[in-house]
């Protein structure tokens, strides 16, 4: 068993699915290591419920907000910001860099908008 705390995988026993009477219904051509496997994750539900909202009209004009607003920005620190590869070692470090290109960038934006 896998268990990041986010994301968990379960394997049945080889030994066990090779000698199943259910193998040839129950495994499939992803199983390739001749065992079950599942995977489950922390974010599934929330997922799922993207994946059935997917066509309705709101979460569409939502979705194409955040391709205008978030994608934009995150492109923009990307190439702007050097977001690319972070210098500095650690999740603070990395978080600092983040904090510190959102904060040029809204700077930036605010100088765009006086002139
Ligand atoms: S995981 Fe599927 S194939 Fe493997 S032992 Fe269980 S029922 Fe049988």
């Amino acid at each position: 068993m896998l268990n990041s705390g986010l994301f968990w995988e379960y394997w049945a026993e080889k030994k066990d699915c090779g000698s199943c009477p259910l193998r040839q219904k129950c495994l499939n051509e992803t199983d390739k290591a001749g065992a079950r496997k599942l995977q489950d994750s922390y974010f599934k539900t929330a997922v799922q419920q993207h994946f059935f909202r997917q066509w309705e009209s709101e979460y569409r004009e939502a979705l194409k907000q955040r391709q205008i607003w978030c994608e934009g920005t995150f492109a923009a620190q990307k190439w702007g910001h050097n977001l690319t590869r972070l210098l500095r070692r650690g999740l603070e470090a990395a978080e600092d860099h983040c904090l510190l290109s959102a904060a040029a960038l809204n700077v930036k934006r605010m100088i765009r908008c006086l002139n």
